[in-house]
């Protein structure tokens, strides 16, 4: 074919696979072709990797960004076949095989699409959604931690109390790993860091809410665990509200399907996720949350040359009737599998169909306390241990040992200083772009 490129890539008269998204499924597919006879090309719109499980410690200033990112163009120096542009794909052309970016147009053989996933808010309008928080991007932690800090900041200038308990309030919607994360994390801070760092505040004031639509915290792992999470995340202060539906938010008050309001200037939107995807392809390949339907080999449905990988990807089985969780080892384990039947296709040799292999759940709650369900779901951990085992296992997932070792560093000080200095108000927020994807 002949190659098109606005990027400076050049025409190296092998076919080109062109990668859309350098997260978990991006790396890991480039790392499986680096001996294969393609022409690999990365595109995102970033320049780093971000390990968006410890999000939630940058956003309460436990970790600072740069421990939890990754510079794609590092990751790449191994790959020998591979070239990374910096750039925003907007738009595929599929009866062409052309991409639309924001820096020019871009041909491919192959297409593989690994943009992951982004806040979903369901039925909120633009207007409302943009006055809530999201935790997807380093950008949004950023934003987060700062905007936080700036409202205590706020809360000891006034003297209206109504205002002070907008200001000091937190409100955290979706009771999922993240949310609870979070809410276990402001928790800590409340009690054994915010008191030091503002001793004019009374803290006691102070109240984290974490609203969740259904019945139990963690719905996605075992009883066991679930209930675990909450016992722990009450420990650490945190008001916890299930069965409670956010029906709306406005003038700094969140209102309730139980009639109830609770005020707060911050509200933290954890609820729902929907797949990052691309306009212009097939719209039978248009699966629920958006997510591209794909077969067991990850080709998209209605196209012979395009796959799709991780969050994006949604692979309908009998075991998996919604599609796979959206989380990294799927990701990791699908471009794995993507890798060797790209090298098998070329051969005309038979591919293999995906198999997730499941080895479990975890998420923590905070110091000394995680949950843990191993595969098949009967047996589970908790507590320390299982604090101990998260924690041993994200250092491990991070990519380059310059961040596991800060990470690990980071968490020993913390652990026995009660306490972490990364709380800068380093980005004014709320910006012009208030909540939108421009910030991403
Ligand atoms: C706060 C949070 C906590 C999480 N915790 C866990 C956890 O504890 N354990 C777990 O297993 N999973 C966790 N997850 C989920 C996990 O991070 C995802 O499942 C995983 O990142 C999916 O990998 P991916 O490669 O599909 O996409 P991502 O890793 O999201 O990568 C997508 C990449 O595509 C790029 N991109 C998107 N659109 C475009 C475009 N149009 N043009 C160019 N580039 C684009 C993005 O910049 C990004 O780099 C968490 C997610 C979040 C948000």
């Amino acid at each position: 074919m002949n190659q098109h490129s606005d990027l400076m890539i050049p025409d190296t008269g092998q076919k080109r696979l062109v990668i859309i998204g350098g997260g978990f499924a991006g790396i890991e597919l480039t790392q499986k072709l680096k001996s294969a006879d393609l022409q690999v090309v990365m595109l995102d719109k970033h320049n780093f990797h971000t390990f968006q499980p410890l999000l939630y410690q940058v956003a309460t200033g436990g970790l600072e960004p740069s421990s939890i990112a990754y510079p794609l163009r590092k990751a790449l120096r191994n790959v020998p076949n591979a070239i990374f542009r910096m750039a925003e794909v907007l738009e595929i052309y599929p009866q062409e095989n052309i991409l639309e970016t924001n820096i020019g147009r871009l041909s491919y053989d192959y297409l593989v699409i690994a943009t992951g996933s982004k806040t979903n808010f369901f039925n909120f309008t633009r207007e409302v959604s943009a006055q809530m928080m999201q935790l997807k991007s380093v950008n949004q932690a950023l934003d987060l931690r700062s905007y936080i800090l700036q409202n205590f900041e706020k809360a000891l200038l006034t003297k209206d109390e109504t205002e002070k308990e907008s200001l000091l309030n937190i409100a955290i919607v979706g009771g999922g790993p993240t949310g609870v994360e979070l809410a276990g994390a402001l928790g800590e801070m409340k009690n054994h860091i915010l008191p030091k760092d503002y001793p004019e505040l009374d803290f006691r004031r102070m109240q984290v809410h974490l609203f969740e639509a259904s019945g139990e915290l963690l719905s996605a792992m075992s009883d066991d665990s679930s209930e675990k999470a909450l016992k722990y995340v009450k420990q650490f202060g945190v008001n916890v509200w299930l069965n409670t539906l956010v029906t709306g938010y406005e003038d700094n008050v969140v209102k309730l399907n139980n009639g109830k309001n609770i005020r707060t200037q911050t509200v933290i939107w954890t609820a729902g996720v929907m797949g990052a995807s691309i306009n212009g392809l097939n719209p039978e390949s248009k699966g629920p949350a958006n997510r591209m339907l794909v077969d067991a080999y990850n080709k998209v449905k209605g196209h012979e040359n395009i796959f799709a990988l991780g969050d994006i990807a949604c692979m309908v089985s009998e075991e998996w009737p919604k599609g796979h969780p959206m989380v990294a080892p799927v990701a990791i384990q699908q471009a794995d599998l993507l890798g060797e039947n790209l090298k098998k296709k070329m051969k005309n040799a038979e591919m293999k169909p995906f198999k997730y292999f499941d080895k479990g759940s975890m998420a923590t709650v905070g110091r000394n306390k995680a949950v843990v369900d191993f595969p098949g779901g009967k047996v589970k951990m908790g507590g320390f241990i299982a604090w101990l085992a998260w924690m041993f296992v994200h250092v491990m997932t991070l990519i380059g040992f310059r961040n596991k070792l800060i990470v690990m560093v980071g968490w020993l000080y913390n652990y026995f200083n009660y306490d972490h200095t990364l709380r800068l108000i380093i980005r004014p927020y709320p910006t012009k772009e208030v909540g939108s994807d421009a910030t991403l």
